[in-house]
């Protein structure tokens, strides 16, 4: 049997596991990594399944800190990731997302307004005929208001989670083709893991990155962890809209939303609670698009009757059945078993500040953005830390 001997293994090889590989290398490129990942063509991993949004309209102080500062690393990321003449483009379009906002959702969102201007993001507080000025062909029913978030916009997945994993392999990581089977375990330490095929890896310091499949692997060291792969489905629509400049992303109440793409495309997708929780269910449903949410869809934005569906696709949110934000630090029972886990609706946007947070983390470093408000303790506790009650993820 081959063992190979790793200081920090990485199971799963996204954006997270590979944003971790990259700042634990840039902080020191002694270190032996390993990035272990099943699939390298990341067919079903959510990073490239992504819709590739961020922004800074959160009610938690630290999910806003943890956008402010990707939006910093954004400025910088072609030229922190460039390897020889490899310079990424990620294509990001900053033309802000805007929330509506109705009676229910308004004392939340006022408060979340509040806080994050207190720590300087460029939001606005809309009346609804300023709302209607950014988005014209919406029918203002119910809305109240609306924020909108100006440094918020959308890039290609793809680009950042290639960035990452050139950049990381550039300074040392090994990219390694396999699939976990199990955590070694010795003496509540982490001892290493063994690969489907039996490959044995021997380190001190496991990172649970495995993004849906995360409770999976913790199982096999007892850990349960409330996470549960939650099928997320995106449908492609063409319409007969042609606005000149593109329109902000709009978020409704209910969670539906809408991401004008250029000329009459758009893409659009709600969870809904019935979504099915398998680890293999990629389907896309054309149906479900046609029967649950079109009818809504039309009462937000009357155009949207004539359209042609022009497809889909689904991936897996990795849901934080707990309290639905991520899952970041030790696992106190076990020594050297990292988490960097559930993130349901919001880890690509996330990637860069968990990156650098479970890097100092490991490393033992000063940390740069205090993230122990998601520390895994909250749930040996039972301290759930909620975003919101409606609890957009
Ligand atoms: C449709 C959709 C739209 C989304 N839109 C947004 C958005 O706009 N903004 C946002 O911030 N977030 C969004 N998200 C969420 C975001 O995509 C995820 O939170 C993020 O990509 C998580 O990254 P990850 O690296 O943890 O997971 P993944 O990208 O899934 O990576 C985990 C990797 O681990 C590998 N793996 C799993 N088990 C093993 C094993 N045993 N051995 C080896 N490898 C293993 C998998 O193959 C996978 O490649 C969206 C998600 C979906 C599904």
């Amino acid at each position: 049997m081959k063992i190979d001997k790793f200081d920090i293994v990485m199971i799963g090889g996204g954006v997270i596991g590979c944003a971790i590989a990259y700042y634990l290398l840039h902080s020191d490129n002694r270190l032996k990594v390993a990035l272990i990942e099943m699939d390298p063509t990341y067919v079903r991993a959510s990073s490239t399944l992504s819709e590739g949004n961020i922004r800074v309209q959160f009610n938690l102080r630290e999910n806003i800190q943890m956008s402010i500062y990707g939006l910093q690393m954004l400025k910088e990321f072609s030229d922190q990731m460039a390897v020889s003449e490899t310079i990424p483009d990620v294509n990001f379009r900053q033309q802000g997302n805007l929330f509506i906002v109705d009676a229910a959702s308004r004392a939340e969102a006022k408060q979340g307004y509040m806080l994050q201007r207190t720590l300087g993001c460029e939001v606005e507080w809309l009346s609804p005929k300023q709302v209607q000025n950014h988005y014209p062909f919406y029918n203002l029913q119910d809305c109240v208001g609306g924020t909108f978030g100006r440094q918020d916009g959308t890039m290609s997945p793809e680009a950042i989670l290639t960035g990452y994993r050139r950049k990381a392999v550039s300074l040392g990581a090994q990219f390694v083709h396999g699939r976990v089977e199990k955590l070694l375990v010795h003496n509540n330490r982490i001892a290493g893991v063994s690969l489907y095929g039996g490959r044995e890896i021997t380190t001190d310091i496991v990172v649970n990155s495995a993004g849906a499949w995360a409770a999976q692997i913790s199982r096999t060291a007892g850990i349960n962890l409330p996470i549960s792969p939650t099928k997320r489905q995106v449908t492609v629509i063409e319409t007969n809209l042609h606005p000149e400049n593109l329109l902000p992303p709009i978020f409704f109440p209910s969670g539906l939303y809408c991401i004008h793409e250029g000329n009459g495309t758009f893409t659009c997708a709600r969870s809904l609670p019935d979504d099915p929780v398998s680890y293999d269910d990629f389907r896309w449903d054309r149906k479900r698009f046609e029967n649950l949410l079109w009818g809504e869809l039309v009462e937000v934005i009357p155009e949207f009757n004539d359209l042609k569906i022009t497809g889909g696709w689904a991936g897996l949110y990795a849901v934080n059945t707990f309290d639905d934000n991520a899952i970041l630090g030790e696992w106190p029972q076990l020594h050297g078993f990292f988490l960097a886990n559930g993130f349901s609706g919001h880890g690509f946007q996330q990637c860069h500040a968990v990156g650098r947070y479970i890097s100092e983390l490991i490393l033992a470093r000063q940390i740069s953005l205090d993230l122990s408000i998601f520390s895994p303790k909250r749930i040996l506790e039972d301290k759930p830390v909620f975003e919101n009650e409606t609890k957009i993820i």
